[in-house]
């Protein structure tokens, strides 16, 4: 690991213990997702210790993946640091997509604001299940876009887009008779209109979780993202990073619960003794230490797949599974080390818990990965042995 990847790291997580935490318990951390206000306080102060977007240089060039691991680790040590940090999704995938696949032009209209910390973005791919629309098979869009000129024109339903309500920037997929095409959007816009925010069992990014009707919006063909009919192409470049930096993120709100929950197990006694002197209790706590080391190293295994220039898919799809579902196994067994107090708002246990639920959904539902690692397996077999 380079050194200058763990100063910033180590910087980092000295703002997000001591200046962050504090915040945890402010009361604009609403259902859906802190407010605005609060999340402009936290990057104010983010920027002001030198830590806002971290895994960016000054030069616009990113961090080595190897490199990000331990910095977004560092700003999810509290469900605020990300946000506080500007490494909270969606909009640290869509710099990184904007990086790789944007224009002078477009880098400079819409990435630099993001990079700043300025402006909140969204990603509109999901659509509503009843109406047959993209979900884990995003080959299922209905959403469609068709030339207008040197514009295009785009109608659709989209769901689930996180930071919808009060971004400034999107990213929106659509088909078109080339096949799928990605565009970038300037927010708010009323071609554009807020069906509603979903009452989810996460509350960690702000905006919540939006769903839109998009009816005629008009885009200039310069902000289209690439070329028509490569938009699956440019997600795939999206993925295998977003993917990875929110095992890296959720990891490190699993380090803090972890900590509260050895915290609780040593101080707190039953029966004549500390909780932690219980084997069911220690056991648990040592399943926990495994469980997060083996995440570690799973992430950092992927990561250097992905700095030596491979896409990663295959790798990614396997470190998303690993990884939510032992993070999801750790935020459980936090929760129950705590007892009452695990299921109480009285420390982010309970938030952490929630959160690694819906990421076993979002990013490919463990199943999907699964299918997907099952048919390589078929591929594989089948041209080893000439079929
Ligand atoms: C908190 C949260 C944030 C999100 N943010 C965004 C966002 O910003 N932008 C965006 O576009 N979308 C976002 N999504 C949507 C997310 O990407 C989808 O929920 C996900 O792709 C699954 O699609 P679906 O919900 O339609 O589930 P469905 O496609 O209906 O699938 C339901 C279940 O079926 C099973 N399944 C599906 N296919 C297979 C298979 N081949 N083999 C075995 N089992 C299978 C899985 O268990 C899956 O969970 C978000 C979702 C959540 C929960």
């Amino acid at each position: 690991m380079s050194d200058r990847a763990r100063a910033i790291a180590v910087q980092v997580e000295q703002f997000v213990r001591e200046t962050v935490a504090p915040f945890e318990r402010d009361p604009r951390r609403g259902p859906h997702g802190p407010s605005d206000a609060l999340v402009d306080e936290l990057k104010t102060l983010a920027r002001g210790a030198g830590v806002l977007t971290p895994h960016i240089l000054a030069d616009g060039a990113h961090l080595t993946q190897r490199e990000t691991a331990i910095i977004l680790t560092a700003t999810g040590l509290s469900p605020l640091g990300p946000v506080a940090c500007n490494t909270a999704a969606p909009d640290e995938g869509n710099m990184y997509l904007l990086g790789k696949v944007g224009t002078p032009e477009q880098k400079a209209h819409f990435l630099e604001p993001l990079v700043r910390g300025e402006s909140r973005s969204c990603f509109f791919m999901t659509e509503p299940a009843e109406a047959g629309g993209a979900g884990s098979d995003p080959s299922m869009m209905k959403t469609v876009c068709r030339r207008d000129g040197d514009d295009w024109i785009i109608d659709g339903r989209k769901r689930f887009a996180t930071g919808a309500d009060g971004a400034h920037i999107g990213i929106v997929m659509a088909k078109s008779e080339e096949g799928a095409c990605m565009f970038l959007l300037d927010l708010p816009d009323p071609a554009i209109r807020m069906v509603r925010v979903l009452d989810t069992i996460d509350s960690a990014t702000p905006g919540g979780h939006g769903e839109v009707e998009i009816s005629g919006l008009r885009v200039p063909s310069a902000h289209m993202l690439g070329e028509a009919g490569e938009g699956f192409r440019y997600a795939q470049v999206r993925l295998s990073p977003a993917r990875l930096s929110h095992c890296m993120r959720w990891l490190g709100a699993c380090i803090r619960a972890n900590e509260i929950a050895v915290d609780y197990a040593n101080r707190r006694t039953a029966f004549g003794k500390p909780l932690i002197d219980h084997e069911g209790v220690g056991f648990m706590l040592a399943d926990n230490l495994i469980d997060l080391r083996q995440c570690e190293l799973m992430i950092d295994w992927c990561a250097g797949v992905l700095d030596a220039g491979s896409l990663g898919t295959t790798e990614s799809s396997m470190t998303k599974v690993a990884v939510s579902e032992a993070l999801m196994r750790v935020a459980d067994r936090c929760v129950q080390v705590m007892g009452g107090t695990g299921v109480s708002g009285d420390t982010i246990v309970e938030q952490v818990f929630r959160e690694v639920r819906a990421f076993r959904i979002y990013d490919g539902p463990t199943e999907v990965h699964k299918w997907s690692l099952a048919k390589k397996i078929r591929r594989d077999w089948m041209a080893a042995n000439g079929q």
